[in-house]
């Protein structure tokens, strides 16, 4: 696949993100995360999308080195756990993950979780934005109180929020609260962190069979068609391959209500 084939999202930071990449939750071990993304790499993946508590931003970063690919085509993003939160303490994490990544800049950093002292935490990621250290910030699992709290407070817009979205779970009041704010969203758990329920659902093999494309591939469309940016986890290199092969076909508009009409409101996790 041709990196330049996958969409690219404007932020409100001026910098641009693309739409798809690889996800490296439970990818423990460096060498293994390392091994996964330079799989991705030969795929077409350029976004990875990694956090401090991942316990793999080395592997990520050693990867991007490996692969001879300049270091500007690649789109980092990292997140600050809530134990580094706090004013003055978050800015020297900061560089303690640019040393781990092995780069000069991250392109997106966000705040995990809203807890502890996240307010204390987005001044500081302001500070590295201003000092460049960081292309773009964000959150991740913010929403009503969080998220006014950063808007309340901020001097430079959160460009992304994070959360948990999948069809089962289409989280319509936080998307529309983003999208008043020129907040762009994230979906994590995309194909529902693999949940066969989710997966095996009758609508996806229909349209699956339609379009032969696996389940998995119709849910990771129906996001893009949604405007959604993914980052789909897999190690095996059959399911690397076979998710970034979504940009050969179209889901008509009532294909994607139907998926829609899909929503339990029921998220997988909840802190
Ligand atoms: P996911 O929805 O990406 O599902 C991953 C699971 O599906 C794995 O078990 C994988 O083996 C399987 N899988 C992958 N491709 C498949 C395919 N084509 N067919 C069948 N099975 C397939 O769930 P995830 O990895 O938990 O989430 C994706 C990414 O989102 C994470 O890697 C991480 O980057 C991010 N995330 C963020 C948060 C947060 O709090 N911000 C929380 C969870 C995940």
């Amino acid at each position: 696949m041709d990196p330049s084939k996958i969409p690219q999202i404007p932020l409100n930071s001026g910098t641009k993100i693309p739409q798809f990449g690889l996800g490296v939750y439970q990818i423990s071990s460096d060498s293994e995360c390392e091994k996964a993304c330079l799989e991705a790499f030969k795929q077409g993946y350029r976004h990875i999308d990694t956090a401090h508590i991942y316990g793999n931003e080395k592997g990520v970063g050693s990867a991007i080195k490996k692969s001879g690919i300049p270091r500007n085509e690649f789109f980092i993003t990292t997140k600050l756990w809530i134990n580094d939160f706090g004013e003055g303490k978050s800015i020297k994490e900061i560089d303690e993950m640019l040393k781990r990544l092995n780069t000069d800049y991250i392109d997106l950093l966000l705040l995990h979780w809203p807890k502890n002292d996240y307010i204390g935490a987005y001044k500081d990621m302001e500070k590295a934005f201003e000092k460049g250290k960081v292309k773009s910030i964000g959150l991740s699992n913010f929403h009503d109180d969080s998220l006014k709290k950063i808007l309340d407070i901020c001097k430079i817009k959160p460009s992304i929020n994070q959360i948990e979205l999948h069809p089962y779970a289409q989280r319509k009041d936080v998307v529309e609260d983003c999208k008043k704010n020129d907040i762009k969203i994230e979906a994590w758990y995309p194909i529902g962190h693999g949940n066969k329920d989710l997966i095996n659902n009758p609508v996806f093999s229909k349209l699956g069979k339609k379009y032969n494309k696996t389940n998995a591939q119709i849910i990771l469309r129906w996001h893009i068609q949604e405007g959604y940016i993914i980052f789909p986890r897999s190690t095996n290199p059959k399911h690397i391959k076979e998710n970034i092969e979504i940009f050969d076909f179209n889901l008509s508009d009532e294909e994607m209500e139907e998926i829609r009409k899909l929503d339990r409101k029921t998220q997988y996790v909840n802190w």
